[in-house]
């Protein structure tokens, strides 16, 4: 049996779950699926979940976990794994998936493997796993008796393989009180009901070159123009002037707009694994030998403090305004 940990929003499982789901299918080379989610709803996804193979849903009960808490949520699929024995516990590499399953992990002794695109079990297990942001693949090998694995994110199609409802079985774990240190305590949307920068169909990004978070102002007027959005560099949200929402890159937001408009950013791997789905990139740099150009459709080399309000007053005078 694989033992798959399912996320879900209002009764709908998230889809890297469903995409987990296929994984584990994989893995469990004809076992079954047992699946484990958190908070209110969770038993009310036996139906859903058995339309992509999980004959048992393990319904985490706790007063203090309907609200995400990482470590606690870590122990209790620690707990439950070490109660039901897979030959491997899986879920979906999104933040939570690999947090999650790190202080399982931790918990159990056991050994994580993240980003995987394929696994054949045995032991060790074979896999395949992305690396450096995507930009590799790393063939691996997993020892150990108890073994955690999370999906690379649209590695793997979502495959339904209905098998009935699953059989719900709740499950109320152990925890300590250092496990509730860190938990979700309150939600704040930040959207603004606005363009969200994933789906953004224009993204005007700032990085270090910027110079300060009042600079951000002009790439906020380019953006609003073109009915897009801003983003940045990690390099601008450490310093403080943007929020961690606004980051684009491999621990920040992937984006895929039509146009993407990258102004005073290096081009470090990192950011660049967050923004190859652009369809056309914009660069706007000083420097006329930097790693952003290689990959740029069109560039500009100038301060950025020129070019920007150059490029919107030039759009304000063709539009007549
Ligand atoms: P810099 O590299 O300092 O580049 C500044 C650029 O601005 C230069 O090219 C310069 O020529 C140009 N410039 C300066 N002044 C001007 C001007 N007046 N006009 C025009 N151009 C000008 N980074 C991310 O962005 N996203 C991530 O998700 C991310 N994740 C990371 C994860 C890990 C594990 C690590 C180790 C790093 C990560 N980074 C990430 C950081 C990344 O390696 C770079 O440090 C960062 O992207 C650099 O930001 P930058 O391009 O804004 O700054």
């Amino acid at each position: 049996m694989v033992l798959v940990v399912v996320e879900h929003e209002s009764g709908q499982v998230d889809e890297l779950s469903l995409q987990a789901l296929a994984f584990a299918r994989g893995y469990a080379a004809g076992e079954q699926l047992a699946a484990v989610a958190f908070g209110a709803g969770a038993p009310e996804l036996a139906a859903a979940l058995g339309e992509h193979g999980v004959s048992t849903l393990h319904a985490v009960e706790h007063d203090a976990l309907d609200a995400y808490a990482p470590q606690a949520w870590g122990r209790a699929v620690a707990q439950l794994a070490e109660r039901v024995a897979p030959a491997a516990t899986v879920a979906a590499g999104s933040d939570r998936g690999h947090e999650v399953l790190a202080h399982a992990a931790a918990c159990s002794g056991g050994v994580l493997a993240a980003n995987c695109v394929r696994a054949t079990r045995g032991d060790p297990a074979a896999l395949t796993r992305l690396r450096w942001g995507g930009s590799l693949l790393e063939e691996a090998r997993l020892h150990g008796a108890v073994k955690l694995l999370t999906v690379a994110p649209h590695a793997v199609a979502i495959e339904p393989a209905p098998v009935g409802e699953a059989a719900v079985e709740p499950f109320a774990p152990e925890l300590r009180d250092e496990d509730l240190v860190v938990r979700v305590a309150e939600r704040v949307d930040t959207s603004g009901g606005g363009l969200s920068l994933a789906d953004a169909p224009v993204v005007v990004s700032g990085g270090r070159g910027v110079g300060s978070a009042e600079g951000f102002a002009a790439l906020e007027e380019l953006a609003g123009l073109l009915g897009g959005v801003v983003g940045c560099s990690r390099a601008v949200t450490s310093a403080g002037w943007r929020p961690h929402a606004d980051q684009v890159g491999q621990t920040g937001t992937k984006i895929s707009p039509e146009l993407y408009i990258p102004c005073g950013i290096s081009g470090a791997t990192q950011h660049m694994a967050g923004c190859k789905g652009a369809k056309k990139v914009l660069a706007i740099n000083a420097d006329p030998d930097a790693p952003i150009l290689a990959g740029a459709d069109y560039a500009v080399i100038g301060d950025l403090g020129e070019v920007v309000p150059a490029i919107t007053a030039e759009l304000r005078r063709v539009r007549g305004g």
